[in-house]
């Protein structure tokens, strides 16, 4: 389905105070932003903005502060990157809203660029409240939603002030949407979807979705151990949430019935605990024996799957194959991210993670569309909407 929501090329911004809604959620270091991925994500949609002469007013989360000042949290880092990177001035406003923030924002000049302190630090960000969403929307004449990470969230700055303002969509947010929706609904075939990761619980509802969509499951990481010990196979001390056991039962039934073909690992590798410096042992099974803990897919795995991926017309992956931030144990997840990046098929890779391990390996230029978003990646992909694109006016 093609993206039905205006967007910000459909906008006549020229001296109109634009309020953007970003997602400057990055990780900081010693008042420094450590990775600055999310910024540049975010820069298409500034710049059409500065180049059709909008004043923008940019504001975003960081965190979860809780809905109090967090000094540790203050996008203050973010405005000093982020003018680095736009090579223009970003002021800075201490506050969310209130009598400065009113005052920056009046002050503003066309293609002028304003960031506004940590939406969180309000407690009516997350709650939605009205209050907040139409001090948001006073401060401004449009609204733009950017902040495909957030998408997924009723708060007040994306949804609440899209009550108020004619709001669109910003470049991000449309790119994201159309690339992630055309995998999970009119992908070319075949579509192979590899999983993977530690937040089973979270990714469950992916597994059925794929079921239904996908021609081939593979599934990796600290995923695979609920389908084991619901099989009867020992899991031994390897991560494995228990209510994810039934949930993985009922998959495997479904599996089943279904087209597509559910891959587990065959053979793991496994160490005594979570740490590099661990014994480490290479089993030729999938069942892990007492006192260890499977903490990556097996070569015979890591090739099998790889060869799927290749064979693949479109590949979709979420979730290392292992605790690849360990040495011994990123081989899997290696092979698998090399496979992706080399296939001849419509790549698209999502989850914080498996985006450090692409980084890590190098290989984030070879892949076709990272998605910055975890979250709200997850519930598109599972067909949910997304409450801060439905608060958009349609195109
Ligand atoms: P993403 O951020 O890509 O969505 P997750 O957050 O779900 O991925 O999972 C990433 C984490 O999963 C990594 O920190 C990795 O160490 C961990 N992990 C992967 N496989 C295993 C495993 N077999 N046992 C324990 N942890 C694992
Ligand atoms: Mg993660």
């Amino acid at each position: 389905m093609p993206f039905d929501r205006a967007t910000v090329r459909d906008l006549d911004p020229a001296g109109k105070a634009v309020l953007v809604r970003v997602d400057f959620n990055v990780p900081l270091d010693d008042g420094r932003v450590a990775d600055d991925t999310r910024i540049r994500a975010a820069l298409p949609t500034i710049e059409l903005l500065v180049s059709k002469g909008a004043r923008i007013i940019l504001a975003s989360h960081l965190g979860r502060p809780d809905g109090r000042p967090d000094p540790d949290l203050s996008l203050a880092p973010v405005a000093v990157r982020l003018a680095e990177l736009l090579g223009r001035p970003v002021r800075f406003c201490p506050e969310v809203v209130g009598t400065r923030a009113t005052e920056m924002a009046s002050e503003l000049g066309p293609g002028d660029v304003l960031l506004l302190e940590n939406l969180r630090f309000e407690p009516g960000e997350t709650s939605d409240d009205e209050g907040l969403a139409s001090d948001l929307a006073a401060l401004a004449d449009l609204y733009v939603n950017d902040a495909f990470g957030a998408a997924h969230r009723s708060h007040a700055s994306t949804a609440g002030v899209a009550r108020h303002l004619p709001a669109v969509a910003g470049l991000l947010l449309e790119q994201e949407v159309s690339r992630l929706s055309a995998v999970a609904e009119s992908p070319e075939r075949p579509l192979v979807v590899v999983l993977g990761g530690a937040k089973v619980s979270d990714k469950i509802g992916l597994v059925s979705r794929f079921l239904e969509i996908a021609d081939e499951l593979l599934i990796g990481g600290a995923m695979c151990f609920p389908f084991f010990r619901s099989q009867g196979i020992e899991t031994g001390n390897s991560l494995c949430e228990e209510e994810g056991v039934s949930l993985a039962s009922d998959l495997l039934d479904l599996a089943d019935r279904s087209d597509c073909e559910l891959r587990l690992p065959v053979d793991l590798v496994a160490g005594r605990d979570f740490s590099a410096e661990t014994e480490v042992s290479t089993l030729d099974s999938n069942s892990v024996p007492d006192g260890w803990m499977g903490l990556d897919i097996g070569p015979a795995t890591a090739r099998g799957y790889a060869e799927a991926i290749s064979g693949a017309a479109t590949i979709l992956w979420n979730g290392p194959m292992g605790a690849f931030e360990l040495d011994p144990f990123s081989d899997g997840t290696r092979t698998v991210a090399e496979a992706v990046a080399g296939a001849d098929g419509l790549t698209v890779v999502g989850g914080g993670d498996s985006v450090a391990a692409l980084n890590r390996f190098g290989l984030e230029d070879s892949v076709d569309w990272v998605s910055t978003g975890g979250g709200a990646s997850l519930e598109l992909l599972e067909g949910r909407s997304l409450p801060g694109v439905e608060a958009l006016g349609r195109a």
